[in-house]
């Protein structure tokens, strides 16, 4: 270990427990909440085997009448909820790490459309996050009972084997909500000055504290800083710190609130590594006691930096332990280098709050633990170790294979890539303003791959299907990836558009612009996007910071709807508004000439405009002409001794990026079985009726 990381592995004593050391999960949602008891077991368990002194739950309702369906938590009323998570903690145990439950009420956020309760809040205030769910003002009755359903499920989590029991007042939920003069509007003991505002969540605290704090760490987590209305700033919640003081063991803290977590789970297209420390590291101000903070760390010098000064006593992590569980047993043994970083995309939140299922870009394994067996570090050894491989194309996909089956131990692979770079299409995405830190998912694989001697990396090579027949491989995969449609198919029309030729000079597609360095003949220009990702957003910003007229046209009803999901969406399309690009949404275009584009808005009406040229971001097709010639001729595939054709990744279908890594990673896998990539269903952990089936 490097001794400058020593610091990270002290142990740390919360209230009645001990923590082994400083790295802490701390609570994030995963889409397994007491829905997938065994999932969550294992994903939990993972990071405590990988050397988390802590892993958390995600949010745990206690009472029905706090419901955010289709959002899926930990949600803890009884005890059969008790009898699911009582797998994570053990599993957490069986590690050595800590387990902790993050009792939760969403106040004037849950909609209980599923549970069709009335929402509860301090006042009756209509939700910043859903505008249509006006809210219950709590009564007295309310309020006793509340903070008793909290002290019963504190008990209750005690037995299940938490050790650490949250009250949860980050992110604008319930406690925040009466704290915040935004929410709370009463006039009686509980509303109007900071005491009066404080004395819910003080309450709850003390209550719990008095009822469980000599067998569990109290821990509360709160958000110093709202950074908009929906909270408090930093020197209230620094007031409130110091008044909470003796009933907490344990401070969370972290910035922004639910409408915006876009500054709280802050990408790294908007936000630097460590952004939360301006709010964050001021807490020391108001208390002693132990203090975790987020802010997307993955370097173990600024952690233990931070420690050394003595803003935070833990380092607490949600998406950087998702893409690496055995961080802390990376930096335990001196292997930084191959620690698996976060990319800051918040993939792990589209696929939570927009799936219901936890996946990252980095980290193929993560969500699969239980349901695919799969063990981040941990992968079978080859059953037929020198059968020689070879891997075409070294994209996401191309790379995360050949990884794979070098740490399977395969004795001869070949990773083959036509460019002098590897990446694939990241080569590029990653020089688009703001997107730099994606390139982490080929810098992970570049530093795997330079460990595995059994991997030879070709570049600057492009393999023909005679190459590949000669190459004297027995199985070949095929990673050859996708490209933007040159002739403008899209969504809503499946043809291509009137005049959409790339050989033109005023009709570009994203490689030609990001990668050939194409640009119009004149200043104006259109970046039309079908697609709403990334890529047009992207082009367009490379282009206005050139000085470029850049209209961004949408056939969609926002720009960019998928940053939504990664909670990007506001900041992407403020960062174009500020940029200068002029956005409009809802047009089709159908027809381009040398000097304008042509198309339809959604109510019907045609629309046109001006331009010099016009870069199209509608559909990408796959790059599949190698697999196609390949597999239609069994005789020389068999002639050349190839037992195995494979075809990964975006070659076979374009899809995002994480999809394509989790293709490789299965691939290599299973490569073993006689249909390498057939679909093979897996374990739903539902309660079914014993019903007897005919055979
Ligand atoms: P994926 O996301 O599926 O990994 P990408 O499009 O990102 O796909 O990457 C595919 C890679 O395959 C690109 O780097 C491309 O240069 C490479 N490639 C495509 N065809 C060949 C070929 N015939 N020989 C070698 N490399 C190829």
């Amino acid at each position: 270990m490097d001794p400058n990381h020593a610091i990270l592995f002290e142990p740390v004593q919360i209230g009645p427990k001990t923590l082994r050391n400083r790295f802490y999960q701390v609570p994030h949602c995963s889409g397994f909440g007491t829905e997938k008891p065994w999932t969550q077991a294992a994903h939990r368990g993972m990071k405590a085997e990988g050397g988390w002194g802590a892993v958390c739950t995600e949010y745990a309702p206690f009472t029905p009448d706090t419901d955010e369906a289709p959002l899926i938590a930990a949600r803890f009323w009884d005890r059969d909820d008790m009898r699911a998570l009582r797998l994570m903690t053990d599993a957490a145990h069986r590690h050595g790490a800590l387990a902790g439950l993050e009792l939760h009420h969403a106040g004037n956020h849950a909609e209980n459309n599923v549970t069709r309760y009335p929402t509860l809040a301090p006042s009756q205030t209509a939700s910043d996050l859903h505008a249509h769910v006006v809210a219950k003002a709590m009564d007295r009755a309310d309020i006793e009972r509340i903070q008793r359903d909290w002290v019963e499920a504190a008990k209750r989590a005690r037995d299940c084997g938490f050790d650490i029991v949250y009250a949860y007042g980050a992110h604008s939920y319930l406690l925040m909500q009466f704290l915040s003069p935004f929410y709370n509007r009463r006039s009686d003991g509980y509303g109007g000055s900071f005491r009066n505002r404080a004395r819910f969540w003080l309450e709850t605290l003390e209550r719990g504290k008095e009822a469980v704090g000599d067998d569990c760490a109290i821990a509360t987590r709160i958000a110093v800083e709202g950074l908009g209305p929906s909270g408090i700033r930093l020197d209230e919640a620094l007031e409130f710190v110091a008044l909470a003081d003796p009933y907490v063991d344990l401070w969370d803290v972290n910035v922004g609130s639910i409408s915006l977590w876009s500054h709280d789970s802050g990408t790294s297209r908007y936000f630097e590594e460590g952004y939360q420390l301006e709010w964050t590291g001021r807490v020391r101000e108001a208390t002693g006691k132990p203090i975790v903070g987020v802010a997307r760390l993955t370097s173990p010098d600024l952690m233990a930096g931070i420690i050394r000064s003595g803003a935070w006593d833990l380092i607490g992590a949600a998406r950087p332990s998702i893409a690496d569980p055995f961080l802390p047993q990376k930096v335990a043994e001196g292997r930084t280098e191959e620690i698996r970083e976060c990319t800051g995309s918040n993939v792990c939140i589209m696929k939570v709050d927009g799936f219901g299922h936890l996946g990252c870009v980095q980290n193929p394994t993560a969500g699969e633990e239980h349901r695919r067996g799969w063990h981040p570090e941990r992968v079978e050894p080859a059953t037929n170790a020198s059968t020689p491989i070879l891997v075409v194309g070294a994209g996401p996909a191309g790379l995360e294979c050949a990884v794979t089956l070098g740490r399977r131990g395969y004795e001869m692979v070949h990773l083959v890539e036509a460019e002098p770079e590897l990446g694939g299409k990241l080569r590029w995405i990653r020089r688009l303003p703001t997107l730099g830190d994606w390139g982490r998912v080929v810098d992970h694989r570049a530093v795997m791959l330079g460990k595995l001697g059994n991997v030879a990396v070709v570049t600057g090579k492009r393999l023909s299907a005679d190459d590949v027949l000669d190459y004297g491989a027995a199985t070949v995969v095929l990673a050859t990836g996708s490209r933007w449609s040159g002739e403008g198919l899209q969504a809503n029309t499946h043809e291509p558009i009137a005049g959409a030729d790339p050989s033109l000079p005023h009709v570009m597609t994203p490689e030609q612009v990001a990668v050939l360095g194409k640009r119009p003949m004149g200043r104006r220009v259109a970046v039309y996007d079908a697609e709403g990702y990334f890529t047009g957003p992207g082009i367009a910003q490379l282009l206005a910071r050139e000085g470029f007229e850049v209209a961004l046209v949408t056939a969609l009803a926002v720009v960019s709807p998928i940053s939504d999901l990664t909670v990007e969406g506001p900041l992407l399309r403020q960062a174009l508004h500020d940029a200068g690009v002029r956005m409009t949404t809802g047009v089709t275009i159908t027809g381009i000439d040398p000097w304008r584009v042509i198309g339809e808005t959604e109510f019907g009406d045609p629309w046109s405009l001006e331009v010099d040229g016009v870069v199209l971001v509608t559909q990408q097709v796959s790059d599949d002409a190698l697999y196609r010639e390949l597999a239609e001729d069994a005789d020389a595939l068999a002639k050349a001794g190839i037992t195995r054709l494979v075809r990964i990744g975006d070659a076979v279908a374009p899809r995002m990026v994480s999809e394509a890594v989790f293709e490789g990673h299965r691939a290599a896998r299973e490569i073993e079985l006689a249909d390498p990539m057939a679909v093979r269903p897996f374990d739903r952990e539902r309660r079914v009726p014993a019903v007897e089936l005919e055979a």
